[in-house]
Parts: C-alpha cells; sequence; structure tokens
C-alpha cells in the first residue's frame, strides 16, 4: 500500500547542520543496558532501529572520563583510543541502512557515584549522589579546564568512530545542566553569576565538540525547555537561556527535566503529554528540534510538525516497541506499528543493570545476541500442526509466531475474550495501555489464514488428545495465591482464612470490586510491583477506607525501576490510602488483620472487614501435569511435543510471557540459537 499523503510531511529530510537526516524519525538516546559491556549486541539492536526506517539513531549516555562512572548501569563509553572499536561497530551498523548515527557525551556529575572507578563525582557544590552515601568534589578551575578537554577528546573519538552527530548533555540533572541553574552554581568566575556565564560551559562545549569533529559532525544539545516539580529555573530563565544559545547548535532535543514526566509510565502519562511549551521553546532556538513524547500514531506525529512544535519525532519506547514504525507509515500499514503500552519494563532493565527487554517486542535486545529479527521469522521446521491452549500474551504471542511460521495452529481459549491477564488487567483503573499487547496480536490475527481461535474452549486432557495436533503449548496462565505464600513466608498461613479473603483474580472479575465490603479494605502487599496499589486506589475511588500493608519500606517499591513508585506513592497518599510499610500480614478474623513488623515480628492488629491477598502467583499447569503423566495416552493420540509457557512455566510481569511464547514458537523444530556470548570491550 503506499503511505497516506497526509503523513508525507514525516518523510521530508532536515538539514542538521553538516548532515542531513532522510526523514523526521529520530530514535533519540536511551539506555539499553548494554552499553560498554555488550558493544556487538549493542550494535545489532542500534542497526534494526536504522533497518526500520529511523533517520537518525543514538547511543545511550556516553560516559567521556572515568569521573563519570554509573556502574553498576551498562552505559556506554568514550574514554580512550581502546572504546572507539566497539562505538564504531555501532555507528557502522546503524550506516548500513542509511540512517545518520548520533553519540550522547555525558558526563554525570553527583547524580551518580563512580562506583567502579571510585574517583570522586564532580558537581557544581559538593553534593549526595542519587543512590549511595558519597559526595562530590565542588569543581574548581581545573576540573573545568579537565571538563571541557574530556569533552574535547571524546569527541574526536567519536568522529573516529564516524558518527555524524555529537551531543552536548545539559540536562536531567547532570554536570552541565547544574552550572545553569543559579540556585547550585554559585561560582564567582566567568562560570558563575549572570545568565551568560552560567551558559559559558555549554557555549564553549557547543564550539569545543564541532573543532574537535573538524566541524564534520552536527552538534546537539539535548535542554530542559520546562522545569517540573521542585525548586528549579522559571520558564521565564529557561526562555532566556535557550534564546542565548539557540543559534550556536544544530539540533536542539528538547526535554522536561523529570523523567517521571519525560518518559513517564502510562498509568499516569499520556502520549504528547510532555509536549507543552515545545513550541515556544523551538522559536526560541530557531534551530531544527526534536522532542520525545511516546508517540506511537502517525496523526499526532504529523500534527506536531505541521503546527511547527517539531521538526523531528523523537522516540525511545516507541522505536524499542517497534524498530519498523517507520517503514510500516511509510509502506501505507500503520495499524500494524506494534504500540508501545508505556509499561518502561525496558528501562527497567538498564536500572538493574541488565540487557533491554521490552514487552510488546520480545525481539528486542535479542537481534545480536540470538539473531531475531522483528519482522522475520525462520520458515517453519516441520508439517505438524500445533495447538495452543490458553490466549493470554504468551498464547497469542506463540500462535502469531507459529502461524507467520507458517504452522497450522490451533488456539483455544476456555473464556469468551482473548488476551488472559492482559484483558483483565486493562480494565483496571491507569492500565488501559495494557490492552494494546492483545491489539497488536488480533490485528496479526487477522493476517494468518492459518490460525484458528476458538472462545469458550475449556480444554482438558482428553479434548487435547481428542484434538491430536503433534504439538501442544500449555499457555494456562498462573492465579494469584490466596494463602499468603510469597516472598515474606514461603509457608501458607492458614489464619488468613478467617474472613473475607480476595485476590486479585477475584477482584478483576466483572464486578469484582463491588463484592468488597464496605468496610475497611486491607490489602497484603508482598508483590511490590503495581497490582497492590493499582487494587487500592481503585478500592479508595469507590469510598472506602483503604489500607496497604506492606513488607517493603515503600508502596510499588519494584516501581523504582519504571519511574512509577514516586507518582503511584503521591497517587495513593492523595486518595486517602493508609500506606503501612515494612509490615506484613498473617492473620485475619473478618473484624482484624494482625500485621507482624518484617524486622522484629512484633504483632500490632488493624481492623480490616476484607482482606486482599497481593503476595504471588501459582502456575495452573494442572492440564500440562495430566497430559505428560500418560505419556501412553499421549503416543495413542500422536501428540510427539508438550511445553508449558509464559506464566504456565513460570509466572512474571507479561514482558515474560511474551517472550517465552516467542522464544517457544520460534525455535520450535529448530537448533537453539546459542546466546553470544560477548566479553566486555572489542
Ligand atoms: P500468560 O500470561 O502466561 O499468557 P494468562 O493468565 O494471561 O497467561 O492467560 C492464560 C489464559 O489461559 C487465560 O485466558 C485462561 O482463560 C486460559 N486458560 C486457562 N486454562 C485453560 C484451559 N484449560 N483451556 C483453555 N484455556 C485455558
Ligand atoms: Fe514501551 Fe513497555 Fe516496550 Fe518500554 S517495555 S518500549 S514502555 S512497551
Amino acid at each position: 500500500m503506499p503511505r497516506d499523503p497526509q503523513f508525507d510531511i514525516l518523510f521530508e529530510p532536515v538539514r542538521i547542520g553538516p548532515k542531513t537526516a532522510k526523514n523526521r524519525f529520530y530514535q533519540a538516546p536511551h539506555c539499553s543496558g548494554m552499553g560498554w559491556g555488550w558493544p556487538r549486541a549493542l550494535a545489532a539492536m542500534r542497526g534494526m532501529k536504522a533497518e526500520g526506517g529511523w533517520a537518525v539513531v543514538n547511543t545511550e549516555y556516553c560516559s567521556i572520563d572515568p569521573s563519570s562512572d554509573d556502574a553498576p548501569h551498562p552505559y556506554a563509553r568514550l574514554w580512550d583510543a581502546r572504546d572507539v572499536k566497539a562505538n564504531a561497530l555501532m555507528a557502522e551498523a546503524v550506516h548500513a541502512h542509511g540512517a545518520l548515527a548520533g553519540v550522547e557525551l555525558w558526563h554525570g556529575g553527583a547524580y551518580i557515584s563512580n562506583l567502579a572507578s571510585r574517583r570522586p563525582t564532580l558537581d557544581l557544590q559538593s553534593l549526595p549522589s542519587r543512590g549511595d552515601p558519597v559526595q562530590s568534589k565542588k569543581l574548581d578551575a581545573a576540573d573545568i579546564k579537565d571538563l571541557r578537554r574530556w569533552h574535547r577528546d571524546a569527541a574526536a573519538r567519536a568522529a573516529e568512530a564516524e558518527f555524524d552527530l555529537i551531543y552536548v548533555y545539559a540536562a536531567h540533572e547532570y554536570l552541565l545542566h547544574h552550572f545553569l541553574l543559579p540556585d547550585l552554581n554559585d561560582r564567582r568566575d566567568a562560570y558563575g553569576g549572570s545568565l551568560e556565564n552560567r551558559a559559558r560551559i555549554v557555549r564553549e562545549l557547543i564550539e569545543e565538540v564541532r573543532e574537535a569533529s573538524k566541524g564534520e559532525c552536527a552538534v546537539a544539545v539535548r535542554f530542559p525547555a520546562a522545569h517540573v516539580g521542585g525548586p528549579g529555573p522559571s520558564d521565564d530563565e529557561i526562555s532566556a537561556l535557550l534564546e542565548h544559545l539557540g543559534p550556536h547548535a544544530d539540533l536542539w532535543d528538547l526535554v522536561v527535566d523529570d523523567y517521571s514526566l519525560e518518559m513517564g509510565h502510562s498509568r499516569f502519562v499520556s502520549e504528547g503529554d510532555a509536549a507543552a511549551r515545545l513550541i515556544e521553546a523551538k522559536r526560541l532556538t530557531g534551530k531544527p528540534s526534536v522532542s520525545v513524547s511516546r508517540y506511537t500514531t502517525p496523526d499526532a506525529m504529523a500534527a506536531m510538525v505541521r503546527k511547527g512544535a517539531l521538526d523531528m519525532i523523537g522516540a525511545a519506547r516507541p522505536s524499542i516497541a517497534d524498530p519498523f514504525l517507520p517503514k510500516k507509515i511509510e509502506e501505507g500499514r500503520p495499524e500494524q506499528i506494534r504500540e508501545c503500552i508505556g509499561c518502561n519494563i525496558c528501562y527497567a532493565s538498564n536500572s538493574r543493570g541488565a540487557p533491554i527487554r521490552c514487552t510488546q517486542n520480545p525481539t528486542m535486545g535479542e537481534e545480536g545476541r540470538r539473531g531475531w529479527h522483528p519482522e522475520k521469522v525462520p520458515d517453519k521446521g516441520s508439517e505438524r500442526a500445533a495447538l495452543i491452549v490458553g490466549a493470554g500474551p504468551a498464547g497469542l504471542e506463540a500462535a502469531c509466531t507459529l502461524g507467520a511460521r507458517g504452522y497450522a495452529v490451533t488456539l483455544a481459549e476456555a473464556s469468551d475474550r482473548l488476551g488472559g491477564r492482559v484483558t483483565r488487567e486493562a480494565a483496571l483503573p491507569g492500565l488501559a495501555a495494557w490492552g494494546r499487547v492483545l491489539h497488536h496480536r488480533e490485528e496479526k490475527l487477522t493476517r494468518l489464514a492459518a490460525v484458528a481461535a476458538y472462545l469458550e474452549s475449556p480444554m482438558d486432557a482428553a479434548a487435547v488428545r481428542e484434538i491430536g495436533a503433534p504439538v501442544v503449548a500449555i499457555a494456562t496462565g498462573a492465579r494469584w495465591r490466596r494463602d499468603g505464600i510469597g516472598r515474606w513466608s514461603q509457608a501458607a498461613l492458614p489464619d488468613l482464612a478467617g474472613g473475607p479473603l480476595f485476590t486479585p483474580d477475584d477482584l478483576m472479575e466483572v464486578d469484582g470490586l463491588d463484592r468488597l465490603p464496605l468496610g475497611p479494605v486491607l490489602l497484603f502487599d508482598d508483590d511490590h510491583h503495581y497490582m497492590a496499589a493499582v487494587l487500592a486506589l481503585a478500592a479508595a475511588a469507590s469510598g472506602r477506607e483503604t489500607i496497604l500493608v506492606t513488607t517493603a519500606g515503600r508502596a510499588c517499591a519494584w516501581g523504582a525501576n519504571t519511574e512509577e513508585d514516586y507518582r503511584t506513592n503521591a497517587a495513593l497518599i492523595e486518595a486517602g490510602v493508609r500506606i503501612v510499610p515494612n509490615r506484613a500480614v498473617d492473620g485475619f478474623d473478618g473484624k482484624r488483620a494482625r500485621t507482624r513488623c518484617v524486622f522484629t515480628g512484633r504483632a500490632e492488629d488493624v481492623s480490616a472487614a476484607a482482606l486482599v491477598c497481593v503476595t504471588s502467583r501459582d502456575p495452573s499447569s494442572s492440564l500440562y501435569d495430566a497430559l505428560i503423566a500418560d505419556p501412553e495416552g499421549l503416543a495413542a493420540a500422536g501428540i510427539e511435543t508438550v511445553v508449558r509457557i509464559g506464566d504456565a512455566l513460570a509466572p512474571g510481569l507479561i514482558a515474560h510471557a511474551i517472550h517465552s511464547g516467542h522464544e517457544f514458537a520460534r525455535e520450535l523444530d529448530r537448533a537453539p540459537t546459542p546466546m553470544l556470548h560477548e566479553a566486555p570491550g572489542v
């Protein structure tokens, strides 16, 4: 199909200093959890974006010197000549598809801790790091000279690695950003005081980076177009800085200096929310600009360009969920875009020091490690037909992937709806975006004639044998436990069952929340992710007194990895939910719940009319167990392969279930792809 002419505007070339981007699709710098540690896997991942049509593909934050070391997070690195080769791999992979490669030079200031290099961090003041009991050294004049030299040297290496675009990174509370802020910058020399002085370092670095690349690279500046929350510069102050610095850079990458908004979780932030003020900011610079706001729809992107708010459409997460987003628009098939759901699991992998992954895109991070392509699957390896039992994310992904490989697939689902947990969870407040997991796969199923899906088809072992497909995948999911087993107690807690006891599955049934009594509802959270908080917010919204008891130190503690913990706690507090941290629940009689301090074991009763147990999940594997308990029955039915996938195998995130379903389907009838073992560096 030809592309819709209303999107032609997205495919116009954009001049960026000495370079030209072939269209307006710009993969903004984003962390990958690979950085200096997995250069070949990283190059393959970035190269895939270029293959998918992005005109500019950037690195993640790229350290210029050991005094900027974000261990244990795997940032990129251009410390010395030995790092050139690793980065050149990425630039080469990007150039192979006609895209420009950009590098985000970075100095972390006091934000980081230098855990690996053990050097003191540097900042405008002696400030505590974000995560460790260390403070920075206050910069002196010699440090500023060094900072400029490190930038120049790293820029020269970047040019040697054949990057086209080099960043000066003055945002996100890293070192250069702090120079700009009058509250932090109390220098009395040429780098402090007046606006011109505070902006001096950025202005100098723009010129020096350009010179170091012999004028061959474009220079981009990442800069906060708006300040949100807490003390910080006013819009007028930011405007004056943008006006002053504007003409000097070739491209302005405008951000909001609050990660939880800029890359906000979809529970709190929607597509385009971060776009405010962009038009004004862009006008002030007078130069091309780019900005992210989780754009996945071409209409929203084209509208931003048309109204003059952006020249390039920045994307981190949409490019992770669908590296082929530009190609799909270009080829007139935007309905096939695998839309990001805003769950921030991609970001969480970097937070945990592990290679990137994506809930929607199971191939993300596996391009180089396992040779997985997001749009191509190997042909079928046999003529065997497959039965998949359960149409949650694991079963759906397996059905789509097997179908794309050419297998004949029967997908049997017990309930009257596809989607399993994503359909149930998407009905909860704030989780509607989870529905995109189903929608993308439903769209695929419409194009896969060899996959037949049957609703209201509960399967037992006899029914599976009767179908007699040679390959059977059990994707029957998992159920939340009601016996209290979880992190805090690996043994059942029988005293919990003395009153109305619910699990998230109970409350996710149609009108499930209405079954809660009107008295106080107590949620016992031993899971530490979003589920307990989402249910607490729903209970509180229905007017019920709500108490959230968690074994962690705060609600949604794991959400620190997905940038959703602060906003979740704020929402709970605003909704009047009483949060009781560091306590477990081990008894309930319908009137009182017995809570216990996780440190001392001391008990304290809390009034409650209902208990909701959010502890852990139990794999639904009875069908699998029944099948493999009868090998003769399987043989008589012609069943050769029986596997469990997704939560039925090992409960986890939606991302795990999709990856599991994909891996099974991609590898069926093939020798397993060995995992690329990569030694750090090249
Ligand atoms: P996952 O996350 O692993 O995909 P889900 O819990 O989301 O798992 O989905 C499992 C799906 O399997 C649910 O939609 C459920 O209705 C379905 N299911 C469970 N048992 C059976 C069965 N015996 N026959 C058919 N479908 C089943
Ligand atoms: Fe989007 Fe979630 Fe994938 Fe990240 S992990 S790109 S937020 S769908």
